[in-house]
Formats: structure tokens, C-alpha cells, sequence
């Protein structure tokens, strides 16, 4: 057969000749801008040419500092079908860590959304590679800026030919796209993407066994388009030709119910923090969320009375996915077998709030102390991935023999695996509390205290003990207006779990802090209430 190389090349030009009245929404600071793949296509071309002007050429780094938005999406496409490399830069980082990353990058041109402009002037003074900054802004005039030598993204565009001719010739291994983790300590790790790897990446998010993006589909990425590439959610809605909603900057929960009415939105992703506060807009007031044929949740658990509160409550069904930016990132997805379906209702939450089945394409083991553990979902063990999309080194990190040694990525996630394939994470390795010499699940005390009515969000952490090493504290923020006390949440986990696990404290806060990309910032509780049993 064909040796046919996987790039994106054919994957622009399929959404382009194929879908050319398809639309893509977009949320700006000016209100909401629509156009279709047609246009698209043609800005995406004139983006590459424009940039080859300004000297970018195969393997450079263009750096995006962007919202979801439509500019953002043309870079998705214009810098790899040019054979250069997209990074996109978490703009949620420390400065310290934008400064690190775009030097350890060796990004040479910065697109960056007019808003975020001061957040780069900031850091502009460290920042030794870059040669261009391009504001991307709906405004005619840009605002004054100390970013040099700086250029208009709508100016550019409109020099740029929108007949430019990508090469077809391009290696399906060469790097389209990097991405750094967000670091919980040290600095940030840099992820290469292949153009081989993400596309075969999109067409797993094709597969009806695992997301099922599709062209019928509406789809809403809340996912940050600089959080391990939105998930790929992106990239595969330009092959297929999928209606894209883009919410912009900093959509509230209100904004993104807005978009679900208006655009009909049939498929949204984000991650848990973010549909907990959808829920509490929807209780709040009436919205239309019909249209939604699923609600795409991953990077860290989804609590289980939250799945059931959106499938019971307001009949949206829930997908529940599990992935790393350094597995591009779709890895595990809790879509129900055909006979799961049959189960009972309390059975068939049980397996959507695991992390699911394995992605066609992948291969898997969960290593324990004495090798792979039984598929029984007790013994637990270290998930290790492989396969077409996962990375195999860290961008030239020494941290990378830690994590990718024998052919496979460590997690660092520690998962059982049940009799249906099934597996569940049981936490981050760092996350486990260990007490007594044994090992208790801060999520399955995070998802319990989660399911008691007047809680809103609960994070446990381990804290230092002088006799047990360490114990659990729950930290929680209550639904306003609601009261419990420390004692009734105790009781209220009694009868779920061994007396040993029940949180030695719980501590109510007005807030949990949260990483760059919306997760619980377990590192600043630990740091906060280390003192506890001292
Ligand atoms: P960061 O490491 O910066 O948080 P990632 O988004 O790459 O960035 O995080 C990947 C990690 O997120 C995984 O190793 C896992 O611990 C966690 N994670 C992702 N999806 C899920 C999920 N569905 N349930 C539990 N944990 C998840």
C-alpha cells in the first residue's frame, strides 16, 4: 500500500474543500464573530505566508498567547501545514515559567490576543529568541505596546496570499506542535506533537466508541486551546468539517450556557471545575441545554454525584475521559459497553466515574509491586502507556529518563483496572495518602464529601502526622447558603469508608486554589495546613 504520509496538510484541505459553508463561532472582545471553513482556509493560508515574510521557516517555533479563539484556531493550522512547530503557551503560568518556556523553546515569533499583551510586556525583557510579536485584535489601531518589533495580525493578513501552497512532502514525524506541562515542581516539561501522532490522535476522537466528533456534532472546546491542544478537539473538527463554538476570554458559566442555547451545542469538554460551575448557573436559572448530545470531562476526576446530577437531573449524558498532555492527550474514555447500558442505575456510575477503556491505537499496563495486578479493581499499580500518540521523551529535559524508560510512559497515576477492562484512577502517586503504613484514595474521599448536598467542592490532601505519617484533611467550600458542620460530614462519610480513612479534619475555605489549568493546587494546601497535628 501507499506510504502516505499522516499530516495535517490533508487534514486543512479536506475541511476546507469539503465544508467550505461549515461554520466556526467565535467569542471576542467585540462580540461574536462567524465565519466558515471557506474563510477560514483562506486566513489560515494567508497566516503562513505572512509568517514565511517575516522569515519562519520549517521547524521554527511560533508561539500562540491566545484565548479559544478563531485567530488561535488559523495558527492550529497555518504554522504545521508550513512544516513549523506551534507552541502554545499556557498564559495562566507564573511569569517566571512563560519566560522559561519560550526560551526553552526557542519560540522566534509570538502571536498574542490584544488583552494578554501586558502579560508578555511583563516578561519581554528575559525573552532571548523571539524576533516578532503579532497582536491579534479586531480593533483597526493597535493600542501602544512596548512588545518590538511588534505587527498587526489583521495587517499581515491582509499582504498574505490565500492561495499559499503547503508542502506535500512534508515527513509525517516531524514536530507540528509543543506544548509544556504545567509543573507542580521544578519547571515546566515540553511536549513534541508529530503530525503522525495527532493524526492519528483525530481520528480516535472520531471513533463513536470514544468521543464520536463527528460533522453533525456543535462542538463547544471550554478546554484551554493551550491545555494539551483543547484536548485535540481542534484538530479534528477542522478534517471533519464539525460546527466549532469558541468561548473566548474567560467564559463564565453564564456566557458558555449562552453558547450552548444559541449555537446548539452538541458536544462541550472541560474539565470538572468547569461543570461545577455550570451546575450551579443551571440551578440557579432556566437555560435550554438540550441540544447537548454529551459533556466531555477530563483532567481530573469527575466526581460521581456530579455525572449523576447531569444525566438524572438534566438528562445530559456525560463522557468521562482521562489523558496527559503528554498522551496528545484523549488516552482512556468511560463509554459504557452495550450490555454496561443494562445495569442498574447506581452500577452503570460506578463505571462512568472510572476512567474507562483504553483508546483503539493504544496499549496499557498497571504495574504493582509484584508486576501487573489482577483485573480485579482492587490491586492497584502505576499506569504505563504506549503507543502512536503518546511522547517518548521530555524536549531536551534530563528529567525524561524518569518518566519514559523500557518503551513506555509512566504516569506518575496509580489505576486497578476491573473485570471489564475498565480502569480507575485511583490518584496521582503524590496525591495518596499514606497512613499507617497504608495507602488511602484522596479522590474517592474528594468524590464522597462531593455527593453530601451542601457541599460545592471538597480536595483532600495528606498532611504530616507524628504517629500515622501522614492523615487526610478535607478541604471544602460549601454551596452558598448551605450549613454543615465538620462532625456531620464525618458521620455523613462513615458508613462509605474503613474508620481509618474518615478525615482526621475538615477545613472550610471560601475557596480552593487552583492550578493554571482549573485543578485542584493540592501543593498550596499541603504547604498551608502542614502544621495541623504538629
Ligand atoms: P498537569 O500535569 O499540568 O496537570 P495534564 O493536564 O497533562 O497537566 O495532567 C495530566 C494528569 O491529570 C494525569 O496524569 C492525571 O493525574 C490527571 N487526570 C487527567 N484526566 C483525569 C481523570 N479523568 N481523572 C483523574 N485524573 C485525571
Amino acid at each position: 500500500m501507499m506510504d502516505f504520509p499522516l499530516t495535517l496538510r490533508s487534514m486543512l484541505e479536506r475541511g476546507e474543500k469539503l465544508f467550505p459553508k461549515k461554520e466556526i463561532v467565535s467569542r471576542t472582545p467585540s462580540g461574536i464573530h462567524r465565519y466558515t471553513y471557506a474563510d477560514y482556509g483562506r486566513r489560515a493560508r494567508r497566516l503562513s505566508s505572512a509568517l514565511q515574510s517575516l522569515g519562519v521557516k520549517s521547524g521554527d517555533r511560533v508561539a500562540t498567547f491566545a484565548w479559544n479563539n478563531h485567530r488561535h484556531l488559523e495558527a492550529y493550522f497555518a504554522v504545521p501545514c508550513m512544516g513549523a512547530v506551534l507552541h502554545t503557551v499556557n498564559i495562566r503560568l507564573s511569569p517566571e515559567h512563560i519566560s522559561y518556556i519560550i526560551n526553552h523553546a526557542g519560540d522566534k515569533v509570538v502571536l498574542v490576543d490584544e488583552d494578554l499583551v501586558p502579560l508578555l510586556e511583563n516578561v519581554k525583557d528575559q525573552l532571548d529568541t523571539v524576533t516578532a510579536y503579532i497582536v491579534m485584535s479586531d480593533k483597526e489601531e493597535l493600542p501602544p505596546t512596548s512588545l518590538s518589533p511588534v505587527y498587526s495580525y489583521e495587517d499581515l493578513l491582509q499582504q498574505g496570499d490565500p492561495g499559499f501552497a503547503y508542502p506535500e512532502n512534508l515527513d509525517e514525524n516531524s514536530p507540528m506542535g509543543m506544548c509544556y506541562t504545567s509543573a507542580t515542581t521544578g519547571n515546566p516539561k515540553g511536549v513534541v506533537y508529530s503530525h503522525r501522532g495527532i493524526f492519528l490522535h483525530s481520528l480516535c476522537i472520531g471513533l463513536t466508541d470514544t468521543l464520536g466528533l463527528s460533522e453533525r456534532d456543535s462542538c463547544l472546546p471550554v478546554v484551554p486551546m493551550f491545555h494539551a491542544n483543547a484536548w485535540g478537539l481542534p484538530f479534528g473538527a477542522v478534517w471533519y468539517g464539525t460546527k466549532l463554538v469558541l468561548p473566548g476570554p474567560g467564559p463564565t458559566p453564564d456566557v458558555l450556557l449562552g453558547l450552548i442555547e444559541q449555537e446548539k451545542v452538541t458536544l462541550a469538554a472541560g474539565v470538572p471545575t468547569v461543570w461545577l460551575g455550570l451546575l450551579k448557573s443551571m440551578e440557579a436559572g432556566e437555560h435550554d441545554t438540550s441540544s447537548l448530545r454529551a459533556v466531555v470531562c477530563g483532567g481530573s476526576a469527575a466526581p460521581r454525584d456530579m455525572i449523576k446530577t447531569f444525566e438524572t437531573k438534566y438528562n445530559i449524558p456525560f463522557l468521562h475521559a482521562y489523558g496527559m498532555t503528554e498522551t496528545a492527550p484523549v488516552a482512556l474514555v468511560s463509554r459504557l459497553k452495550s450490555y454496561q447500558e443494562e445495569w442498574d442505575a447506581d452500577a452503570r456510575l460506578d463505571a462512568q466515574a472510572k476512567q474507562g477503556l483504553l483508546a483503539p491505537g493504544l496499549e496499557m499496563k498497571v504495574v504493582g509491586e509484584k508486576g501487573e495486578v489482577r483485573w480485579d479493581g482492587q490491586e492497584m499499580g502505576e499506569l504505563l502507556l504506549r503507543g502512536p500518540w503518546i511522547a517518548d521523551s521530555y524536549y531536551n529535559d534530563d528529567r525524561s529518563q524518569a518518566t519514559f524508560s523500557d518503551g513506555w510512559l509512566h504516569t506518575g497515576d496509580v489505576a486497578t483496572v476491573d473485570e471489564e477492562g475498565f480502569v480507575k484512577l485511583v490518584d496521582r502517586m503524590k496525591d495518596l495518602i499514606k497512613s499507617g503504613g497504608e495507602w488511602i484514595s484522596s479522590v474517592d474521599l474528594e468524590n464522597a464529601i462531593m455527593a453530601h448536598p451542601a457541599v460545592f467542592e471538597a480536595s483532600v490532601i495528606g498532611v504530616p502526622h507524628p504517629k500515622w505519617q501522614e492523615r487526610p484533611v478535607a478541604c471544602v467550600v460549601l454551596k452558598e447558603g448551605s450549613e454543615v458542620s465538620e462532625q456531620e460530614l464525618r458521620d455523613f462519610l462513615a458508613d462509605k469508608f474503613a474508620k481509618w480513612w474518615i478525615p482526621d479534619r475538615v477545613v472550610f475555605m471560601d475557596k480552593i486554589p487552583k492550578t493554571s489549568v482549573g485543578k485542584f493546587l493540592k501543593r498550596a494546601m499541603r504547604e498551608m495546613l502542614k502544621d495541623t497535628f504538629a
